[in-house]
């Protein structure tokens, strides 16, 4: 049976050498050989408790106490599944280059390492070609987050039915007016002339409203209080 170990990055950053990375997979008979074949490969346990791991982040390793699994795996997905599923959540955690050893109860030893990056950069481009597009606009109280309608992406991955932008930055719970998240209101339509035309109206009536705050001071106050105020509200003259 195979047995995987998940490198915790304890401290905010991975052993990464000839011996270990980010996974480590051991075949043997059971768990406790597997763990003893572990602490002969670079592997070691109760990182916390002998002060080599940082006690917030955790031990960098734990010991096996599963069944294993008849092929080597990840996740419960093979190293291949694997590999093709590498999406940006992991991006951040695993760092640009995963390394993944496997050791063989044959003594053989196999290094496989991926260009995680690229490989990520492939499989979001692959999901984006396969997934439902529809175009949005997000704005707050201080303006538009784009002139254009930027496209957007179903994506079926970890926040299922959202819709993102390329770069991960913008999404969109649900088609049309969106006000339930307070940060960014957003806009969005199948039509990129409806967005298009709520780009022109909300244009509008932001700057009308930065003109309304403007004058408020002017109307309200005296002239004195304005100057007395005026190092106070600086930009808003
Ligand atoms: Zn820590």
């Amino acid at each position: 049976m195979f047995y995987t170990y998940n490198q915790n990055n304890s401290g905010g950053i991975f052993d990464i050498n000839d011996r270990v990375g980010q996974y480590v997979i051991i075949e043997a008979d059971n768990c406790e050989k597997a763990n003893e074949k572990a602490e002969t490969v670079g592997i070691y346990f109760d990182g916390c408790d002998n002060d080599t791991d940082c006690s917030c982040c955790g031990d960098r390793w734990h010991r096996n106490y599963e069944e294993g699994n008849k092929q080597p795996q990840i996740y419960g997905k093979t190293i291949k599944e694997y590999k093709d599923d590498l999406d940006y959540y992991l991006d951040y955690y695993i760092g640009p280059n995963l390394v993944i050893h496997i050791y063989y109860k044959n003594n053989n030893h196999e290094t496989i390492k991926i260009d995680a990056k690229a490989k990520i950069e492939e499989n979001k481009k692959k999901q984006r070609d396969k997934a439902k597009k529809i175009w949005g606009i997000g704005f707050n109280l201080y303006g538009l987050w784009d002139t254009k309608p930027v496209r957007l992406y179903e994506s079926k991955g970890f926040d299922k039915n959202n819709f993102w932008d390329k770069s991960g930055n913008l999404s969109v719970d649900k088609i049309g007016f969106d006000t339930s998240n307070a940060g960014c209101m957003t806009f969005s339509s199948e039509s990129k002339k409806e967005v298009e035309e709520f780009i022109k109206e909300i244009q509008a009536s932001i700057c009308s409203a930065i003109d309304t705050v403007r004058e408020r001071p002017k109307t309200l106050a005296t002239e004195a209080v304005i100057k007395r105020l005026g190092g106070m509200l600086g930009t808003i003259e």
